[in-house]
């Protein structure tokens, strides 16, 4: 029996990768310093893995942005813009992954999406001149000689032909054909580069597969692999699926000529079934992921043992594995020395799985006599409490009615346009402004009881001042208090409701350099008190303008947050939206006219399938969000904000959240889904992002007021907002205040045109 995983964290144990491109961008720090930092990063973390046991170590999981954008660019799928600003490789890398604006031109980032149904974001690549598609990249070579330079013979893992040619965004359809050829022929020369390197094993991640798949699709990944897998001679493949089951194409596979299948047995339901119904090969390895690479909770031994003895079965030839990547997960428990032990021994973040994985091969080795097992069935007896009967009560008392908002939306958004008085276009952000570093260290002093909460608050409360007062002078219509109390949207309510669990280095990279701290959701969910109510007073009450009141829907919360596996994750929803729902009806109270409720990841844990859309997931969603908002006035406009345009397939369900107005990222995916509004009838106002704040980049006046005429040519003008295409927390504020003037300059200049 031996042991594998995916993809280990790459950020580091401390973030140190963040920091180090981070100063690098900031020129504090050289190109060799930055270089210098990965490699020792590298280093460490395969001696690791290696000192925890594990067998099949992986090499070319590091990244400098994202993993997609390093395969793209191995076979030099980089766009003519970035190719025509002449930049030095590791610039250009940088140069698609946050835009580039200086003395050899000025571009946009490529677009960002999620990466299946995790929280991790990659970069799509772009594809406008299939002719220059060839292996021209070294990075997994040379990862591969530094692992065995230390002494590692390391599998490198590569994301699969099939997966990025559906990943990849192609100019037109013959640029698409003739790149699938030429793709192929890149892979072949792949194959025979690692080949001549000696590489034995080759893990392809095909996470594609756990889609649900069309017939040409399948087609697709024949052509491919029938021929690539011809190439392969003295070079292993491992074909590694996650986030879900092969029920579509999992009988095919077998007769296929890979080495080593990688199922996920935690995420696909149906994994376990398809080996039960077709057996496995002979001739292949099953690499089993029985350890969870997206939650942090120990494994129970007994559970995977259990199925491990049932693929015993079907086969002898089993690697145990983890689901998926361990990039969605913390780096180690060993950091957080303020959560009580009786939590954390229930906690297992990246580098403790691999000891399970070592845990687990050694019991499979010997028996359940073993004190490795007997220690981890100790675990789970004695859990600290989970219930709370009054939030139960509450759920259970909950009527159809408080599911819906009345009126209907047609009749309030009269009542509202009378009430709010906000001029045609409103121009407004997405709440947060920048986190600058004298912000995060109050909060820090805060927390760390340097500061008394007077002080604290005394801070915030001149920040927010002056926010307002910057905004005034832009001249934005609808403001927003600046959220300068939070660390992180999720975070910062996590921290004021019952019922959550914190971290104090439990990074997950979200994309790029950007790390989130997910909390935990350990016991029941209710609000004890107010939490944004102070803040939200304080500001409207220095404007005559009106300030939005800022909150978190419960669908993010719970998608941010590591959920309990103990109740359905629809019940711990419907908790945190009577808690959200509270704070909405006392803002109200309060006199905040506007309200909004942010719910930047409701598409996150959408199924991957179809069919599985409704029944697991939107049909407790929605309603959910209608929970939070189905108490108040006609006279009070709800907002809802989404990080990303992909809803054209959900537009039904997400005018169905019945608010009153949503934005949502459009900018760097140019606006396509407007068509869609427009057929669909939507009804929800909307303000689509118009322009990028995940760059540093700042958009013109004209650039905008293109934008804008564009936007105006689909959809009424009497339903748009305009708004940049998020949070502007991690700007800095020359950034801000010149593209947000410019956003109000463009405003005026299409008004006066209307
Ligand atoms: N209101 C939040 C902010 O502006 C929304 C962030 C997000 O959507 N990720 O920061
Ligand atoms: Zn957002």
């Amino acid at each position: 029996m031996q042991t594998s995983i995916i993809s280990y964290p790459r950020i580091g144990a401390n973030r140190e990768l963040k920091f180090a491109i981070e100063k690098y961008f900031k020129k504090q720090s050289s190109k060799e310093e930055l270089l210098e930092c990965a490699k020792s990063l590298r280093a460490r973390h395969w001696s690791e893995i290696k000192e925890a046991g594990i067998d099949f170590i992986p090499s070319n999981d590091f990244s400098f942005y994202d993993n997609v954008l390093d395969t793209a660019v191995l076979f030099n799928i980089i766009s003519k813009r970035y190719k025509a600003l002449n930049l030095d490789p590791l610039e250009e890398y940088f140069a698609q992954s946050r835009g580039y604006q200086g003395e050899k031109g000025d571009t946009t980032a490529l677009a960002m999406k999620k990466w299946f149904n995790t929280n991790y974001h990659y970069l799509v690549p772009e594809c406008d001149d299939a002719e220059l598609i060839a292996l021209s990249g070294d990075k997994i070579f040379k990862e591969y000689l530094e692992a065995k330079e230390q002494g590692i013979e390391s599998k490198p893992v590569l994301i699969g032909i099939f997966t990025l040619f559906k990943l990849i965004a192609f100019k037109d359809e013959a640029t698409q054909k003739l790149a699938q050829k030429k793709l192929l022929k890149a892979y072949i020369e792949l194959f025979e580069k690692l080949n001549s390197l000696g590489v034995k094993w080759l893990e392809l991640d095909e996470p594609y597969l756990v889609y649900d798949l069309e017939p040409k699709d399948l087609e697709l990944f024949e052509e491919f692999y029938k021929e690539l897998l011809t190439h392969k001679k003295n070079l292993k493949i491992l074909l590694q699926s996650y986030f879900g089951d092969l029920r579509d194409i999992y009988p095919k596979l077998l007769n296929y000529d890979f080495d080593g299948l990688g199922l996920d047995f935690v995420e696909g339901k149906q994994s376990l079934a398809l080996v039960q119904k077709y057996g496995f090969a002979k001739d292949k390895i099953l690499f089993a992921g029985l350890i969870n690479g997206k939650n942090i909770y120990a494994n129970d031994y007994a559970k995977s043992l259990k199925l491990v003895k049932e693929l015993q079965k079907y086969t002898q030839n089993i690697v145990l594995n983890t689901s998926c990547s361990l990039l969605h997960v913390p780096y180690s428990t060993e950091f957080e020395s303020r959560l009580d032990s009786t939590y954390l021994k229930l906690f297992a973040f990246a580098k403790q799985k691999l000891k399970e994985l070592k845990d687990l091969k050694e019991i499979l080795n010997s028996s359940e006599e073993n004190p490795l097992f007997k220690a981890n069935q100790e675990l789970f007896k004695n859990i600290p409490n989970r219930l709370d009967e009054s939030v139960k009560a509450r759920l259970k008392s909950l009527k159809k009615e408080d599911f819906v908002r009345q009126p209907e939306f047609k009749e309030r958004i009269q009542i509202q346009k009378d009430f709010l008085k906000l001029p045609l276009l409103p121009t407004t952000t997405i709440g947060s402004f920048p986190q600058s570093a004298d912000v995060r260290s109050n909060r820090l002093a805060f927390k760390q009881q340097k500061i008394s909460a007077q002080n604290y608050t005394e801070f915030n409360q001149q920040k927010i001042k002056e926010c307002l007062q910057i905004q005034e002078e832009i001249g934005l219509d609808v403001l927003v208090h600046g959220e300068f109390e939070r660390n992180d949207m999720v975070e910062y309510f996590g921290e004021n409701l019952q019922g959550f669990l914190f971290t104090q280095n439990g990074w997950v990279q979200s994309y790029g350099t950007r790390c989130v701290k997910p909390p935990v959701i350990w016991g029941d969910v209710s609000r004890t008190k107010p939490i944004t109510l102070s803040w939200s007073k304080f500001a409207q009450s220095l404007s005559q303008k009106i300030v939005k009141g800022m909150l978190t829907g419960p669908v993010t919360i719970l998608n941010w947050s590591f959920p309990r596996e103990d109740i359905s994750l629809k019940e711990s929803t419907e908790q945190i939206a009577l808690a959200i729902r509270d704070e909405v009806l006392d803002l109200e109270n309060a006199g905040i006219k506007i309200i909004q409720i942010d719910e930047a990841a409701l598409r996150e844990k959408l199924p991957l399938r179809k069919s599985d859309w409704h029944s697991e997931y939107l049909d407790w969603a929605i309603p959910a969000f209608n929970l939070v908002h189905s108490g108040v006035k006609a006279t009070t406009q709800i907002h809802t904000h989404m990080c990303y345009s992909e809803f054209n397939d959900i537009l039904k369900e997400i005018d169905a959240l019945d608010a009153d107005v949503i934005s949502f990222e459009a900018s760097r995916s140019n606006l396509e889904l407007l068509d869609t509004l427009k057929a669909v009838h939507f009804k929800t106002q909307v303000g689509p992002g118009v322009y990028d704040i995940h760059s540093p980049r700042v958009p013109s006046e004209e650039e905008i007021q293109a934008t804008l005429e564009k936007i105006l040519s689909k959809l009424p003008k009497e339903q748009i907002w305009i708004n940049p295409d998020c949070g502007l927390k991690t700007r800095a504020y020359e950034e801000v205040i010149a593209s947000l003037k410019n956003l109000v300059s463009a405003t005026q200049k299409i008004r006066e045109k209307l």
